[in-house]
């Protein structure tokens, strides 16, 4: 084992003082960005920009980097403490708000929904990983590891269940529901299970191409919410978990849902 080096303990102290400070403050924030696929994309978990120093110091460059252990303490907090389930039925009820009245006025109506962290909570795998990034391999669960591209072909994925709620009432008051979802084509099977299994029941069901490689999931969710406006559709409601899922227009609300988990660009 022995004692860390001397450089590591300087880091972790001077971020887990910036840690308390920013703890409690609000959402997390985005983290690092990496050159994975874009429905891959999981960063280090990241609740503070960072722990540059103030005043006159002229601390390394090496000081903002955060304590992951930290950032992971703060995460499991969020989520056990209820408050990440509160966050999430808190933007739901936002939209089903406005769904129920503007859905009044009628029209061919649509709502446009995200698939992971989402409509879906893939919490059981994440947990099963520490929090950590595991894409291949097997889905040990609960013990872990769980790679992510068993786990997904397992469509064990629970709902999240406000979200659910947005969409059954969507369908009861006569506005479609279209998933968008930056994963990939080839998951379609899997992901039409795991949607049916937790109960939602949709009008179409949009995956990335498998050969589509964008700078930013915008950059095709985006133009496929075009595509809905074109064939017609009116998108009322546009939820997600990421603003790359809501950036770039097509609907007439969007509503963010907390993601403290990772950042997909
Ligand atoms: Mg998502």
């Amino acid at each position: 084992m022995g004692r860390p080096p001397r450089s590591a303990l300087a880091l972790t102290f001077g971020c887990e003082r910036l840690g308390k400070l920013t703890a409690g403050q609000g959402r997390p924030r985005p983290a690092l960005r990496r050159p994975w696929p874009l429905w891959l994309t999981v960063p280090l978990l990241v609740f503070g920009a960072g722990c540059a120093g103030t005043g006159a110091s002229t601390a390394p460059s090496v000081a903002a980097v955060p304590s992951l252990v930290e950032a992971k303490h703060q995460v499991v907090a969020y989520v056990d403490s209820g408050r990440y389930e509160a966050d999430i039925a808190a933007v739901a009820e936002q939209a089903r708000e406005y769904l129920e009245s503007r859905a009044q006025r009628g029209g061919k109506l649509a709502i446009v929904i995200d698939v992971d962290e989402t409509a879906l909570s893939n919490l059981p795998s994440l947990r099963a990983n520490d929090y950590g990034f595991i894409v291949a391999g097997p889905c040990d669960l609960p013990r872990g590891p769980c790679g992510l591209g068993a786990w997904i072909g397992m469509a064990r994925a629970e709902p999240i269940r406000p979200v659910l709620a947005l969409a059954r009432l969507a369908r009861d008051r006569g506005v479609d529901v279209f998933f968008l979802t930056g994963r990939p084509e080839r998951l379609r099977a899997a992901t039409e299970a795991n949607l049916r299994a937790a109960g939602f029941e949709w009008t179409r069901l949009i995956l990335k191409p498998d050969d589509l490689t964008t700078k930013s999931a915008a950059d095709f969710k985006a133009p496929e919410r075009k595509k809905l406006q074109d064939q017609g559709y009116t998108i009322i409601v546009n939820i997600g978990d990421q603003m790359s899922d809501l950036d770039g227009g097509f609907a007439e609300r969007t509503y963010k849902l907390p993601n403290p988990f990772y950042f997909i660009p």
